[in-house]
């Protein structure tokens, strides 16, 4: 369906600027935003980061404000398009990772079909910046050698997360966008086998100053964040294993032989 890059001044790039403070941008991103022509940015890009830019580049807001009529992918993808046809050098810079719960593959594809090749720049996501806030490793050699990725927001028309093949699997789960649910999420997994006492970890806006760290459990977890009052963007860590009977006690050492 492609070829490539028709004009010789375009250039298009999605930008990882990071969880949400400036300075966990990395040195190619801040180099795209200071040759850029144009702009896009999302909500959760800290606004430090629009300093960095070249004066006179343009900056357009193209993100969802709760309670405001949201830009559709469609309007996004069609301005990124013309901003490419008109030879501009393009920022679409997004939240985190670009690659993670960013609708990378929607412009990319729009892109493309236009004749226009686009570059990943990729960013810190919000699972690496919540591990960093709790002072531990993402993996661990023992007990969490499996990371699963997971929205816990159904996007509209796909089938839903298989919560109990994640109950049984022995992997840290790293749930964005799970706040709204996590009373049907936390529910879907111990149905699934887990052990409510499953310790959870919420971290909100990590990677800013102002980040907050609850420690929970899997059973816990709505009420934990009605407390708090936790809002977003903040991310869920389930820590492995989860299975109930996982949590029994080991079966009692064999005595050794009296020699
Ligand atoms: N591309 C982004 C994710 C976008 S989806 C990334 O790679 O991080 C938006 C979700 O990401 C939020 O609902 C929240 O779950 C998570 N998120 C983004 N920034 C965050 C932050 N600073 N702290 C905690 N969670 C964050």
């Amino acid at each position: 369906m492609t070829h490539v890059s028709p004009s010789p001044t375009a250039r298009i790039s999605l930008v990882g600027a990071g969880p949400g403070c400036a300075d966990l941008i990395t040195l190619r991103g801040v180099r795209r935003l200071q040759e850029a022509d144009v702009i896009f940015y999302d909500r959760l890009v800290d606004p430090e980061l629009l300093a960095l830019a070249r004066p006179g580049a343009e900056r357009v807001f193209v993100g969802k404000t709760p309670g405001v009529a949201a830009w559709s992918q469609a309007r996004i993808n069609r301005l990124l398009v013309a901003a490419a046809r008109a030879g501009k050098r393009v920022v679409r810079l997004k939240s985190g990772d670009p690659g993670v719960f960013g609708r990378a593959t929607e412009e990319i594809a729009a892109l493309a079909e236009a004749g226009f090749a686009a570059e990943i720049v990729p960013g810190v996501t919000a699972a690496s910046a919540a591990a960093a806030e709790l002072g531990r490793a993402l993996t661990d050699r023992a007990s969490g050698r499996t990371l699963a990725i997971v929205s816990g927001h159904p996007a509209t028309g796909a089938p839903p997360v298989d919560f109990a093949a994640l109950a049984r699997a022995e992997a840290t789960l790293a749930i964005y966008m799970g706040v709204a649910r996590a009373g049907e999420t936390a529910r879907a997994l111990i149905a699934g086998g887990a052990a409510p006492a499953t310790p959870v970890d919420i971290v909100e806006r990590a990677g800013a100053p102002d980040a907050r760290r609850v420690a929970t459990t899997l059973g816990a977890l709505e009420a934990a964040i009605r407390a708090h009052g936790v809002r977003n963007p903040a991310i869920l860590l389930v820590a492995p294993p989860r299975r109930a009977d996982a949590a029994a006690p080991l079966p009692a050492p064999v005595p050794a032989l009296a020699g």
